[in-house]
């Protein structure tokens, strides 16, 4: 058997890469990791973690107001942009530290470095201009913002990637895209004062949620004050002076602003690694193709997270990356399971879902029936606010599970992370109806919904 320097050599250093590495170090493999810009990848350092602090901070822009209908009565209230992005930068930092920690202590050599393949078991550190080899090789590079680089003026605009970084507070920021970035970006610009103006190509913004999902962000997105304009693409991006640009959509409106992002999806990170020379098959989008096993065409080399574009979110890429040290080095094969994921859109409020939309169960059994309901939650009674809760359930009218349950309202996440486990473990509409309420939460409209929705003709 040949020797090679390590027994697994890990490429990318996100939540996938560093799940993996940690526990097959754990389990005895020594391991290196390459990471060319942060440890802690896309969720820790320019994803997740650092929007859902943006996400806080836009929520006092409308608990101030909010506050009052409660007898409160604040003063001028000032917003600091840098001292938000300094402070975020902190706590990223300090999240950093902690992931590299964690990696040494398991016994992980860390190289800040690009690498690229050179062959099935060799692995080329760009910076230190050397080579290493390895038993085995994980490709955990993620994935990066992508832009219509067929726009002129594309380039003027900016990516997720750099909005955790400007300077200042924009006035009037235009987005592009309809999905999770899109819409939770114009929720964080608008709560934090913005102009804010969506443009989507489609009619249905987060198309791949429940309907419901969508139309009931929609409303909440207008309710915000944030223009929704869909059918319409950016047609041009003009600079006019100073910061300010001019965005031509396709429908021959203009917009003046200054500042223009692009939310329109990420693409798998593998261009230039020696992925193609050494035999690693690549997808029609440019993901690495992976078996079960998150094993690519290549025996030796494996892939996990959104370099593989299965389902691009991080638990997922975590778990992924578990199952492949729990198959490699721990002699227990582990498959992940995609079934049931719970997912949040992080918009205001938010979204949290789990299981079939609505659509796709019509698509997959034969009688569906649908619960649903729509009110205005307590807190907002007295705070003003306009924002509503909607709730739906969607089940197997044959055999009574529960198979989808969708939510738009404050508390969503955290409600859809408890009932992705009652999905799981097989719930039925009499379950949930047997559940004792808990009073009083909205969340306990979840176990008083009795009326089948009947939709009207
Ligand atoms: P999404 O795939 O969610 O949305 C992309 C949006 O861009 C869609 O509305 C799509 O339209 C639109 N679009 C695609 N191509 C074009 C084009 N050529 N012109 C105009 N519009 C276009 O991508 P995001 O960038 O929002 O997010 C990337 C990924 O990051 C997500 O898939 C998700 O996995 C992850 N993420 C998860 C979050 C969470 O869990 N809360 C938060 C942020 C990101 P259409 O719908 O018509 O295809």
């Amino acid at each position: 058997m040949p020797s090679y320097d390590y027994d697994l050599f890990t490429i990318g250093a996100g939540s996938g890469g560093v799940r993996a590495s940690r526990l097959a170090a754990m389990y005895g493999a020594r391991v290196g990791v390459a990471e060319e810009y942060r440890v802690g990848g896309t969720c820790v350092i320019r994803g997740c973690v650092p929007k859902k602090l943006l996400v806080y901070a836009s929520e006092f822009g409308h608990a101030f107001e909010e506050a009052k209908g409660y007898g409160w009565t604040a003063g001028e209230v000032e917003f600091d942009w840098p001292r938000l992005i300094a402070n975020k930068d902190d706590e990223i930092d300090r999240l950093n530290g902690i992931y590299i920690r964690n990696l040494k202590n398991a016994g992980a050599d860390i190289f800040d470095t690009r690498a690229v393949l050179k062959d099935a078991h060799t692995v080329h550190l760009v910076k230190e201009g050397r080579d290493v080899t390895a038993d085995k090789i994980l490709i955990a590079t993620g994935g990066a913002p992508w832009v219509d680089e067929t726009v002129p003026g594309g380039s003027l605009a900016i990516t997720s990637n750099e909005a955790f970084h400007l300077e200042k507070l924009p006035r009037h920021v235009v987005i592009a895209g309809g999905g999770y970035i899109a819409v939770e970006f114009a929720c964080i610009f608008r709560g934090l004062g913005c102009e804010v103006c969506l443009v989507y190509r489609g009619e249905d913004i987060l198309r791949y949620f429940d309907r419901d999902i969508s139309v009931a962000v929609h409303r909440g997105l207008q309710r915000l004050g944030v223009r929704v304009i869909t059918q319409a693409v950016f047609e041009k991006i003009e600079a006019l002076d100073g910061d300010n640009k001019r965005v031509r959509l396709s429908t021959g409106v203009s917009i003046d602003c200054d500042l223009v992002f692009w939310a329109v999806g990420r693409k798998p990170a593998t261009r230039g690694m020696g992925l193609e020379e050494a035999g690693v098959e690549l997808t029609d989008k440019g993901a690495i193709k992976v078996n079960e096993w998150s094993q690519s065409s290549v025996e030796n080399i494996y892939a996990v997270g959104d370099v593989t574009d299965r389902v691009n979110l991080t638990p997922v890429a975590i778990r992924e990356g578990a199952a492949f040290a729990e198959t490699v080095f721990n002699n227990k094969p582990t498959k992940m399971d995609y079934a049931l994921i719970p997912s949040a859109v992080f918009s205001q409020p938010p979204v949290g879902s789990v299981g079939l939309p609505e659509h796709e169960a019509r698509r997959a059994f034969k009688h569906i029936d649908i619960y649903k309901t729509d009110f205005r939650p307590m807190k907002n009674t007295l705070s003003g606010s306009e924002h509503r809760t909607m709730m739906k359930l969607v089940v197997d009218a044959d055999t009574d599970r529960v198979l989808g349950c969708h939510i738009v309202g404050e508390g969503a996440p955290e409600m859809i992370q408890c009932l992705a486990i009652a999905l799981r473990a097989g719930a039925t509409k009499r379950d949930f109806d047997e559940t004792c309420a808990l009073h009083p939460t909205s969340a306990e409209e979840l176990v008083t919904m009795r009326e089948k929705f009947v939709p009207k003709m």
